[in-house]
């Protein structure tokens, strides 16, 4: 017996389940059109929503800071891997957020990990929306609070856990603003009235909103008209700013406060010079461009107009993010490599992403789509539906 023969034991048994995963190989950038595998197809899977990511202005940015700075930070933040573009980014993004400061990990998966267990530990009640990020999930576990799940944007729910739970020190309440896989926008407005009376924090994770709601793309909770209100944000740079990185926006307290205790934020080396100044350039063309968060709307209606119209269960989401519904892994995946022939990427979500028996396509709009992609993905889709039958 082999020490090692059960991780072949547990592949096999996530192939028969309709789970497993297999890597892509993506041969160009990220625009309408990808080479895919050596294919060229639409791509309906990217996050670089308004195409930031090859902006002429951006890409000058990241060469330039390579050539002037090198390729690497050299170190963490707090011993010599802190730049001047650090600086510049934290102030821009705490000004385009409206709050005092702001804070830039390494990813947005490691701003969670890192802020939730700062702000709650073993005295402390989380109360997470049933449909959050994993980030989020693991950032519960990692900080040993008590959690409470809540029914997917019930906020009747919430505020009954609330009710029930009044013996912990602190009550943290933690949401998507935009979520993920549903494309739905948590009713934030109802959740920070309820945190208020309830003297709860409030932590809304806007990786999908940030660049794509509110003036200027500031995110969900301008969105709202909450800006100004002691709501922590937590966004990335890794999607519609199409760089890489995570941050918290919020107080400058809060703020001190993760310098010396986030765990992500000290035990990791700081983010390229590229990586930053592409960031920095791309929140100026970010906050200046609304024909592109227009144009992204306008192709996420058409798209979701046209699947509805062919038949496919569409979730009534209001962004870019465009869930098509089908059920098992199986037919998920299926459906995925049918549309792959007809030269359409679509990725298939199953579970744990997403919850059993939802497996879904979760298609998603770029800014940087031309409007023949879209109606090349639209024919795909209407091929591809009888066989489904
Ligand atoms: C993508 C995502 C993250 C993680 O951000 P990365 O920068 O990719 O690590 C966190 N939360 C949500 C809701 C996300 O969709």
């Amino acid at each position: 017996m082999d020490s090692h023969d059960w991780l072949d034991t547990e592949c096999a048994a996530l192939e028969q389940a309709g789970l497993r995963r297999h890597l892509r190989t993506v041969m160009s950038a990220p625009t309408g059109t990808i080479n895919l595998d050596g294919r060229d197809v639409v791509l309906l899977g990217s996050n670089n929503y308004l195409g930031l990511s090859t902006h002429p202005q951006v890409i000058a940015a990241a060469v330039e800071a390579t050539r002037t700075f090198g390729t690497g930070a050299s170190g963490s933040r707090l011993i010599s891997g802190n730049s001047e573009r650090y600086t510049t980014l934290e102030t821009n993004l705490a000004k385009t957020k409206h709050t005092e400061a702001a804070l830039v990990f390494s990813s947005g998966y490691a701003a969670n990990t890192s802020i939730i267990p700062v702000l709650a530990d073993g005295d402390d009640l989380i109360l997470s929306d049933a449909l959050n990020h994993a980030s989020i999930i693991d950032g519960c576990r990692l900080s040993r609070a008590t959690k409470k799940v809540y029914r997917h944007c019930d906020v009747e729910h919430l505020k009954t856990l609330l009710s029930e739970s009044t013996a912990f020190r602190r009550r943290l309440i933690v949401t998507d603003s935009v979520f993920s896989m549903d494309g739905d926008i948590a009713p934030l407005r109802d959740i920070y009235e309820v945190a208020t009376h309830y003297n709860a924090m409030l932590l809304v994770d806007d990786a999908h909103g940030f660049g794509v709601l509110g003036k200027d793309g500031s995110g969900t909770v301008t969105h709202f008209g909450l800006e100004g209100t002691d709501i922590i944000q937590m966004g990335t740079l890794s999607k519609a700013v199409g760089a890489l990185g995570g941050y918290i926006a919020g107080s400058r307290a809060l703020i001190e406060l993760l310098i010396n205790k986030a765990r992500g934020f000290i035990f990791t080396t700081g983010l390229p010079p590229a990586t930053l100044a592409a960031a920095n350039a791309a929140l100026d063309v970010m906050c200046s461009s609304p024909e592109l968060r227009q144009r992204l709307f306008l192709h996420a209606k058409c798209l979701k107009t046209a699947l509805t119209d062919l038949g496919y269960t569409v979730l009534p989401s209001e962004t870019q993010i465009i869930p098509v519904v089908l059920g098992s892994p199986q037919q998920t995946t299926s459906m995925a490599d049918t549309l792959l022939a007809e030269g359409v990427f679509a990725p298939a979500i199953r579970p744990p992403a997403v919850p059993p028996d939802t497996s879904r396509l979760r298609l998603t709009v770029m800014a940087t789509h031309t409007e023949a992609e879209i109606q090349q993905a639209i024919a795909g889709f209407a091929t591809v539906f009888p066989k489904t039958r």
